[in-house]
Protein backbone atom coordinates (compact mmCIF):
# COMPACT_ATOMS: atom_id res chain seq x y z
CA UNK A 1 0.00 0.00 0.00
CA UNK A 2 0.75 3.70 -0.12
CA UNK A 3 1.26 5.41 3.12
CA UNK A 4 1.68 8.38 4.82
CA UNK A 5 3.47 8.73 8.02
CA UNK A 6 2.91 12.04 9.72
CA UNK A 7 4.83 12.30 13.46
CA UNK A 8 7.88 9.70 13.47
CA UNK A 9 8.60 10.49 17.35
CA UNK A 10 9.15 7.49 19.58
CA UNK A 11 6.15 5.38 18.59
CA UNK A 12 5.73 6.82 14.82
CA UNK A 13 9.38 5.99 13.74
CA UNK A 14 9.51 2.03 14.50
CA UNK A 15 5.83 1.92 13.52
CA UNK A 16 6.88 3.40 9.86
CA UNK A 17 9.95 1.68 9.86
CA UNK A 18 7.95 -1.88 9.97
CA UNK A 19 5.58 -1.06 7.56
CA UNK A 20 8.70 -0.11 5.39
CA UNK A 21 10.18 -2.94 5.64
CA UNK A 22 6.88 -5.13 4.96
CA UNK A 23 7.13 -3.77 1.69
CA UNK A 24 4.58 -0.77 1.90
CA UNK A 25 5.93 1.99 0.06
CA UNK A 26 6.10 4.72 3.14
CA UNK A 27 6.50 8.46 2.54
CA UNK A 28 6.86 10.52 6.44
CA UNK A 29 6.93 13.81 7.93
CA UNK A 30 8.20 15.19 11.31
CA UNK A 31 8.17 18.84 12.30
CA UNK A 32 11.64 17.27 13.91
CA UNK A 33 12.87 14.12 13.76
CA UNK A 34 14.20 12.28 10.96
CA UNK A 35 12.51 9.97 8.72
CA UNK A 36 13.42 6.42 9.93
CA UNK A 37 15.55 4.08 7.14
CA UNK A 38 13.10 3.13 4.34
CA UNK A 39 10.99 6.01 4.62
CA UNK A 40 11.08 8.78 2.28
CA UNK A 41 10.95 12.17 3.30
CA UNK A 42 8.58 14.36 2.53
CA UNK A 43 8.37 18.39 2.99
CA UNK A 44 5.37 19.33 4.55
CA UNK A 45 2.19 17.01 6.84
CA UNK A 46 -0.05 17.90 2.76
CA UNK A 47 2.96 16.32 0.79
CA UNK A 48 3.23 13.58 2.40
CA UNK A 49 -0.47 12.69 2.50
CA UNK A 50 -0.74 13.79 -1.52
CA UNK A 51 -1.95 10.61 -3.21
CA UNK A 52 -1.77 8.17 -0.61
CA UNK A 53 -3.90 4.73 0.18
CA UNK A 54 -3.74 5.16 4.24
CA UNK A 55 -2.36 8.63 6.37
CA UNK A 56 -1.06 7.10 9.41
CA UNK A 57 -0.86 10.21 12.19
CA UNK A 58 1.11 9.41 15.32
CA UNK A 59 1.22 12.76 17.55
CA UNK A 60 1.04 14.33 20.81
CA UNK A 61 -2.47 15.62 20.92
CA UNK A 62 -6.14 16.36 20.08
CA UNK A 63 -5.16 19.62 19.08
CA UNK A 64 -1.82 18.67 16.81
CA UNK A 65 -4.01 16.27 15.55
CA UNK A 66 -6.71 18.62 14.77
CA UNK A 67 -4.49 20.96 12.60
CA UNK A 68 -2.49 18.19 10.98
CA UNK A 69 -6.03 16.63 9.81
CA UNK A 70 -7.28 19.58 8.25
CA UNK A 71 -4.32 19.88 6.38
CA UNK A 72 -3.90 16.27 4.84
CA UNK A 73 -7.40 16.22 4.70
CA UNK A 74 -7.66 18.74 1.78
CA UNK A 75 -5.18 16.72 -0.41
CA UNK A 76 -6.13 12.95 0.57
CA UNK A 77 -7.56 11.78 -2.46
CA UNK A 78 -11.36 10.32 -2.37
CA UNK A 79 -12.03 6.92 -0.58
CA UNK A 80 -8.49 7.60 1.43
CA UNK A 81 -8.54 6.48 4.87
CA UNK A 82 -7.07 8.80 7.51
CA UNK A 83 -5.83 6.66 10.29
CA UNK A 84 -4.65 7.96 13.87
CA UNK A 85 -3.07 6.14 16.21
CA UNK A 86 -2.20 8.98 18.62
CA UNK A 87 -3.99 8.95 21.95
CA UNK A 88 -5.79 11.97 22.10
CA UNK A 89 -9.56 13.19 23.31
CA UNK A 90 -12.92 11.46 22.31
CA UNK A 91 -14.07 14.44 21.14
CA UNK A 92 -11.18 15.44 18.52
CA UNK A 93 -11.20 12.08 17.49
CA UNK A 94 -14.95 12.29 16.56
CA UNK A 95 -14.44 15.87 15.16
CA UNK A 96 -11.60 15.02 12.89
CA UNK A 97 -13.76 11.56 11.89
CA UNK A 98 -16.44 13.66 10.85
CA UNK A 99 -14.25 16.22 9.22
CA UNK A 100 -12.87 13.54 6.84
CA UNK A 101 -16.05 11.77 6.33
CA UNK A 102 -17.89 15.30 5.25
CA UNK A 103 -14.70 15.48 2.71
CA UNK A 104 -15.14 12.16 1.04
CA UNK A 105 -12.63 9.83 2.91
CA UNK A 106 -12.87 7.48 5.44
CA UNK A 107 -11.85 7.61 9.22
CA UNK A 108 -10.02 5.32 12.10
CA UNK A 109 -9.37 5.58 15.56
CA UNK A 110 -6.61 3.76 16.37
CA UNK A 111 -4.75 4.44 19.71
CA UNK A 112 -2.20 1.59 20.34
CA UNK A 113 -1.20 -0.49 23.44
CA UNK A 114 2.22 -1.65 23.62
CA UNK A 115 4.73 1.08 24.48
CA UNK A 116 7.66 1.70 22.27
CA UNK A 117 8.96 -1.87 22.70
CA UNK A 118 5.46 -2.65 21.36
CA UNK A 119 6.32 -0.31 18.47
CA UNK A 120 9.87 -1.52 17.78
CA UNK A 121 8.86 -5.29 18.15
CA UNK A 122 5.48 -5.02 15.89
CA UNK A 123 3.58 -6.19 18.54
CA UNK A 124 1.23 -3.48 19.61
CA UNK A 125 -2.46 -3.87 20.24
CA UNK A 126 -4.55 -1.73 18.31
CA UNK A 127 -8.09 -0.44 19.52
CA UNK A 128 -9.99 1.31 17.00
CA UNK A 129 -12.92 3.04 16.29
CA UNK A 130 -14.46 3.01 12.33
CA UNK A 131 -16.58 1.97 9.77
CA UNK A 132 -16.10 -1.77 9.01
CA UNK A 133 -15.15 -1.34 5.20
CA UNK A 134 -12.30 1.41 6.55
CA UNK A 135 -11.25 -1.06 9.06
CA UNK A 136 -10.60 -4.07 6.47
CA UNK A 137 -8.60 -1.47 4.44
CA UNK A 138 -6.46 -0.54 7.36
CA UNK A 139 -6.29 -4.16 8.58
CA UNK A 140 -3.14 -5.28 7.04
CA UNK A 141 -1.53 -2.56 8.30
CA UNK A 142 -2.30 -3.33 11.37
CA UNK A 143 -0.94 -6.78 10.70
CA UNK A 144 2.65 -5.66 10.31
CA UNK A 145 2.84 -2.79 13.06
CA UNK A 146 0.99 -4.86 16.30
CA UNK A 147 -0.28 -8.35 17.05
CA UNK A 148 -3.80 -7.68 17.57
CA UNK A 149 -6.56 -4.80 16.76
CA UNK A 150 -9.60 -4.91 17.94
CA UNK A 151 -12.87 -3.29 16.13
CA UNK A 152 -14.08 -1.53 19.06
CA UNK A 153 -17.05 0.18 17.45
CA UNK A 154 -17.85 3.69 15.78
CA UNK A 155 -15.41 6.19 15.46
CA UNK A 156 -13.99 7.22 18.47
CA UNK A 157 -14.62 3.88 20.14
CA UNK A 158 -10.79 3.33 20.40
CA UNK A 159 -10.05 6.35 22.38
CA UNK A 160 -12.47 5.30 24.82
CA UNK A 161 -11.47 1.64 24.66
CA UNK A 162 -7.57 2.92 24.95
CA UNK A 163 -8.51 5.01 28.14
CA UNK A 164 -10.89 2.91 30.04
CA UNK A 165 -7.77 0.59 29.22
CA UNK A 166 -5.16 3.03 30.88
CA UNK A 167 -6.84 4.48 34.04
CA UNK A 168 -7.14 0.45 34.86
CA UNK A 169 -3.52 0.46 34.43
CA UNK A 170 -2.70 3.73 36.24
CA UNK A 171 -4.93 2.70 39.12
CA UNK A 172 -3.69 -0.86 39.41
CA UNK A 173 0.06 0.28 39.26
CA UNK A 174 -1.01 2.67 42.31
CA UNK A 175 -2.23 -0.36 44.48
CA UNK A 176 0.68 -2.71 43.45
CA UNK A 177 3.45 0.46 44.83
CA UNK A 178 1.77 1.18 48.00
CA UNK A 179 0.96 -2.84 48.60
CA UNK A 180 5.23 -3.32 47.88
CA UNK A 181 5.57 0.05 50.37
CA UNK A 182 3.31 -1.37 52.41
CA UNK A 183 4.55 -4.69 53.12
CA UNK A 184 8.14 -3.39 53.46
CA UNK A 185 6.74 -1.51 56.43
CA UNK A 186 5.43 -5.19 57.53
CA UNK A 187 8.73 -6.56 57.12
CA UNK A 188 7.16 -9.02 54.22
CA UNK A 189 10.31 -9.88 51.48
CA UNK A 190 9.50 -8.34 48.34
CA UNK A 191 10.69 -11.55 46.35
CA UNK A 192 7.92 -13.21 48.70
CA UNK A 193 5.17 -10.82 47.98
CA UNK A 194 5.20 -11.35 44.06
CA UNK A 195 5.42 -15.46 44.52
CA UNK A 196 2.44 -14.62 46.61
CA UNK A 197 0.59 -12.40 44.86
CA UNK A 198 1.18 -12.88 41.25
CA UNK A 199 -0.29 -16.27 41.65
CA UNK A 200 -3.04 -15.34 43.99
CA UNK A 201 -6.10 -12.65 43.28
CA UNK A 202 -4.79 -9.79 43.50
CA UNK A 203 -2.62 -10.83 40.60
CA UNK A 204 -2.43 -8.28 37.78
CA UNK A 205 -0.12 -7.04 34.48
CA UNK A 206 1.65 -4.47 36.69
CA UNK A 207 2.08 -6.95 39.19
CA UNK A 208 3.32 -9.99 36.82
CA UNK A 209 4.71 -8.65 33.40
CA UNK A 210 5.66 -4.72 34.86
CA UNK A 211 7.05 -5.70 38.56
CA UNK A 212 7.43 -2.12 39.90
CA UNK A 213 10.44 -3.61 42.11
CA UNK A 214 13.61 -3.91 41.29
CA UNK A 215 15.55 -7.11 40.88
CA UNK A 216 11.53 -9.22 41.22
CA UNK A 217 9.29 -10.97 37.96
CA UNK A 218 10.28 -10.40 34.56
CA UNK A 219 12.75 -7.39 33.28
CA UNK A 220 10.73 -4.17 33.36
CA UNK A 221 11.97 -0.56 33.93
CA UNK A 222 12.41 -0.84 37.57
CA UNK A 223 15.32 -3.10 36.74
CA UNK A 224 16.94 0.07 34.32
CA UNK A 225 16.50 2.40 37.29
CA UNK A 226 13.31 3.70 35.94
CA UNK A 227 13.84 4.88 33.12
CA UNK A 228 11.17 4.84 30.82
CA UNK A 229 9.23 2.45 29.37
CA UNK A 230 5.81 4.52 29.59
CA UNK A 231 6.62 7.76 31.28
CA UNK A 232 4.98 8.86 33.76
CA UNK A 233 3.97 12.07 32.26
CA UNK A 234 2.14 10.09 29.54
CA UNK A 235 0.09 7.81 32.21
CA UNK A 236 -0.91 11.68 33.45
CA UNK A 237 -1.89 12.65 30.07
CA UNK A 238 -4.03 9.87 29.74
CA UNK A 239 -5.59 9.85 33.25
CA UNK A 240 -6.22 13.62 32.62
CA UNK A 241 -8.15 12.23 29.19
CA UNK A 242 -9.80 9.61 30.94
CA UNK A 243 -10.96 12.57 33.64
CA UNK A 244 -11.90 14.58 30.86
CA UNK A 245 -14.27 11.79 28.92
CA UNK A 246 -15.86 11.01 32.26
CA UNK A 247 -17.06 14.46 33.04
CA UNK A 248 -18.52 15.03 29.85
CA UNK A 249 -19.97 11.58 29.75
CA UNK A 250 -21.15 11.87 33.14
CA UNK A 251 -20.03 9.02 34.60
CA UNK A 252 -18.61 8.14 38.47
CA UNK A 253 -14.59 7.50 38.07
CA UNK A 254 -13.36 8.42 41.69
CA UNK A 255 -10.25 6.19 41.50
CA UNK A 256 -9.18 7.44 38.46
CA UNK A 257 -9.56 11.13 40.06
CA UNK A 258 -7.92 10.01 42.63
CA UNK A 259 -4.73 8.18 40.17
CA UNK A 260 -4.87 11.52 38.31
CA UNK A 261 -4.06 13.61 40.83
CA UNK A 262 -1.54 11.54 42.94
CA UNK A 263 0.26 11.23 38.81
CA UNK A 264 0.03 14.69 38.93
CA UNK A 265 1.88 15.60 42.32
CA UNK A 266 4.34 13.03 40.92
CA UNK A 267 5.19 14.65 37.82
CA UNK A 268 4.14 18.26 38.74
CA UNK A 269 6.16 18.33 42.43
CA UNK A 270 7.99 15.70 43.04
CA UNK A 271 10.69 13.98 41.09
CA UNK A 272 8.29 11.63 38.85
CA UNK A 273 9.24 13.77 35.56
CA UNK A 274 11.22 11.85 33.33
CA UNK A 275 10.88 8.63 34.98
CA UNK A 276 8.98 5.45 34.67
CA UNK A 277 5.13 5.08 35.99
CA UNK A 278 6.08 2.23 37.69
CA UNK A 279 8.07 4.53 40.01
CA UNK A 280 5.76 5.44 41.68
CA UNK A 281 7.14 2.59 44.41
CA UNK A 282 9.70 4.58 45.26
CA UNK A 283 7.48 7.81 45.92
CA UNK A 284 5.30 6.10 48.21
CA UNK A 285 8.51 3.88 50.11
CA UNK A 286 9.65 7.48 50.88
CA UNK A 287 6.54 8.98 52.11
CA UNK A 288 4.50 7.86 55.82
CA UNK A 289 0.95 8.12 56.26
CA UNK A 290 0.89 11.80 56.06
P1 LIG B 1 6.79 11.76 20.60
O1 LIG B 1 6.73 13.09 21.24
O2 LIG B 1 8.05 10.96 20.69
O3 LIG B 1 6.42 11.89 19.03
C1 LIG B 1 5.50 12.81 18.51
C2 LIG B 1 6.12 13.37 17.23
O4 LIG B 1 5.17 14.23 16.60
C3 LIG B 1 7.38 14.21 17.48
O5 LIG B 1 8.46 13.67 16.76
C4 LIG B 1 7.00 15.61 16.98
O6 LIG B 1 8.07 16.31 16.37
C5 LIG B 1 5.91 15.27 15.98
N1 LIG B 1 5.02 16.39 15.70
C6 LIG B 1 4.44 17.26 16.55
N2 LIG B 1 3.67 18.14 15.89
C7 LIG B 1 3.76 17.81 14.58
C8 LIG B 1 3.20 18.35 13.39
N3 LIG B 1 2.37 19.40 13.43
N4 LIG B 1 3.52 17.77 12.21
C9 LIG B 1 4.36 16.69 12.17
N5 LIG B 1 4.93 16.15 13.25
C10 LIG B 1 4.62 16.69 14.44
O7 LIG B 1 5.56 10.92 21.18
P2 LIG B 1 5.34 9.33 21.13
O8 LIG B 1 5.84 8.73 22.39
O9 LIG B 1 5.80 8.81 19.81
O10 LIG B 1 3.73 9.29 21.21
C11 LIG B 1 2.91 9.56 20.09
C12 LIG B 1 1.47 9.26 20.48
O11 LIG B 1 1.38 7.89 20.88
C13 LIG B 1 0.94 10.10 21.65
O12 LIG B 1 -0.39 10.43 21.39
C14 LIG B 1 1.08 9.15 22.83
O13 LIG B 1 0.16 9.43 23.87
C15 LIG B 1 0.80 7.81 22.18
N6 LIG B 1 1.38 6.64 22.86
C16 LIG B 1 2.67 6.67 23.31
C17 LIG B 1 3.18 5.55 23.94
C18 LIG B 1 4.62 5.52 24.44
O14 LIG B 1 4.95 4.60 25.20
N7 LIG B 1 5.47 6.45 24.04
C19 LIG B 1 2.39 4.41 24.12
C20 LIG B 1 1.09 4.41 23.62
C21 LIG B 1 0.59 5.54 22.99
Amino acid sequence: MKVGFIGLGNMGAPMAANLAKAGHQVTGFDLAAPCPEGVTPAASAAEAARGQDVVITMLPNGAILRAVAAEVLAVMEAGAVLLDCSTVDVESARAVAAEAEAAGKMAVDAPVSGGVGGAAAGTLTFMAGGSEAAFDKVRPLFDVMGQKAVHCGALGAGQAAKICNNMILGVTMIATCEAFALADKLGLDRGKMFDVVSTSSGYSWTMNAYCPAPGIGPKSPADNDYKPGFAAELMLKDLRLAQQAAEAADADTPMGQRAAELYAAFVEQEDGRGMDFSAMLPRFEKRGRA
